[in-house]
């Protein structure tokens, strides 16, 4: 089990296919107005819980296997090399190896792995053949972890109850006591961020390293990132809104979750959130929150498959490089015109939509403009190569200012640890208190953990 994995995108991803929800059932969809769990109904479940048709397969995560070493240290003198065949840890049995963990990594054995990848669906037969010729070839990473959703569909899946999110802080957490092992919580996700542990018979996901968080240190991945593109904060959010939210058309999800993220300096807001018990420490916390900046005010974060309504917290500033660059007369032309490039990019607009925007190219289009227009912004002032007229023109078509293009900059380029992750103090008692007092009330507003990836901090 690879709790926190990078794959490469294209690509099919681990589980492998997992985005495929024609397959795996996971997430919400609307169904008769209602916001339906896509696996099925709870009692629906129950019915089928001595199977469970939904799950991923041991191929699709990978046999594990290690090697008869032995057969290299014990191999009597001969002419030939020994060799240390792979034996299955699962059999014990010798196996050919045919895919593992990153078997595709880097574009390895492309187009037969990635040109599988789900979000390449629509996409030309024609252009998708272009994309794995060498002189297009591109690709970026995507760390995964399981992203705390709002609306976790593990949780709704779980006929035990086992799987829970933490009120103090929105932690999804499984009990290791009350699983019983039915999986449910596996094909519910449609990120495939449960996993099942045949040792002890329990469902085992990211704990977001609460531990670590309760004594105010950063989880171990984002404290040891060396690209430092991990951030972690507080959002505080309007948690009455979920279903609504969730139950929007594809193409209103994105707005609408920037929309249940309230604004931490509004006096109302504090109001009301210090009513429902929030702690004055977490409120000061997601006014200080990077997560706040780069998803509500400068809009540049986006969820990752919104369309599976689990209002996922975790939130990808889009890579740039995929989509500077564009292809005329099949030449790759690596020219400063950033902006024509997103209308004939290397890797197409259209499968950077499929990613974070539920297929609306238009909105990923407004994120990457304002990326542009910071690199053309900051390559002006720092290079000076870029004429002053050409930096406005780019901070125009932007919509942006030059204000915000420096705040951008410096808390990508420049913040220190503490700006990275702001971690309100959680006392346990203060915490157990305010879950007792957010789960009464029928108007309450809720807080969580938000956290993003910025794949690429090389502004
Ligand atoms: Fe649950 Fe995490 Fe999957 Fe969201 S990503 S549905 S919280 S396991």
């Amino acid at each position: 089990m690879w709790w926190n994995n990078v794959e490469t995108k294209p690509g099919t991803g681990y589980p492998t296919l997992y985005e495929d929800q024609e397959e795996y059932h996971g997430g919400w969809e609307v169904r008769d107005g209602e916001l339906k769990l896509r696996l099925n109904t709870r009692s629906g479940e129950l019915f089928n819980l001595g199977f469970n048709p939904r799950l991923p397969s041991l191929d699709d995560y990978y046999e594990p296997w290690t090697y008869k070493y032995d057969d290299l240290f014990n191999a009597p003198l001969q002419q030939i090399q020994p060799i240390a065949t792979p034996v299955s840890l699962v059999t014990g049995k010798e196996m050919e190896i045919e895919a593992g963990p990153n078997w595709d990594d880097d574009l390895g054995g492309s187009p037969i792995y990635a040109a599988n990848d789900p979000n390449l669906n629509g996409v030309p037969d024609d252009e998708r053949r272009q994309l794995f010729e060498m002189e297009r070839i591109v690709y970026f990473y995507l760390p995964r972890i399981c992203n705390h959703c709002a609306n976790p569909s593990c949780v709704a899946a779980c006929p035990a109850g086992a799987i829970y999110k933490r009120g103090e802080d929105g932690i999804v957490l499984v009990s290791q006591e009350k699983c019983m092992g039915w999986r449910m919580c596996v094909s519910g996700c449609p990120y495939k961020k449960v996993y099942f542990n045949w040792s002890t018979g329990k469902a085992e996901k990211c704990i977001l390293c609460y531990p670590r968080l309760e004594t105010g240190q950063a989880p171990a991945c984002m404290h040891s990132c060396v690209g430092r593109i991990r951030y972690l904060g507080m959002v505080l959010y309007d948690a009455d809104r979920i279903e609504e939210v969730a139950k929007r058309p594809d193409h209103e999800l994105v707005d609408a979750q920037r929309d249940m993220i309230l604004d931490p300096f509004d006096p109302q807001v504090i109001r009301e959130a210090k009513e429902n018990g929030i702690d004055d420490k977490v409120i000061e916390s997601a006014q200080k929150s990077p997560v706040y900046q780069y998803v509500k005010v400068w809009k540049i974060a986006l969820p990752l498959h919104p369309e599976f309504r689990t209002l996922p917290m975790l939130f990808y500033v889009p890579p740039l490089l995929p989509v500077t660059g564009s292809m005329n007369d099949e030449i790759y032309d690596s020219s400063r015109d950033f902006f024509s490039s997103l209308e004939n990019a290397r890797l197409p607009i259209r499968y950077m939509a499929s990613l974070f925007t539920a297929g609306d190219e238009e909105k990923i289009k407004a994120v990457y403009r304002k990326m542009m227009a910071l690199r053309i912004y900051k390559r002006a002032q720092t290079v000076g190569d870029i004429p002053d007229h050409e930096a406005a023109e780019a901070v125009e078509k932007g919509l942006t200012t030059p204000e915000e293009l420096d705040a951008i900059y410096r808390l990508t380029s420049l913040a220190g640890f503490d700006e990275r992750f702001v971690i309100p103090p959680f006392a346990r008692e203060a915490a157990i208190e305010l879950v007792h007092l957010t789960q009464t009330p029928a108007d309450r507003s809720g807080s969580g953990m938000g956290f993003i990836h910025a794949p690429e901090r090389g502004l």
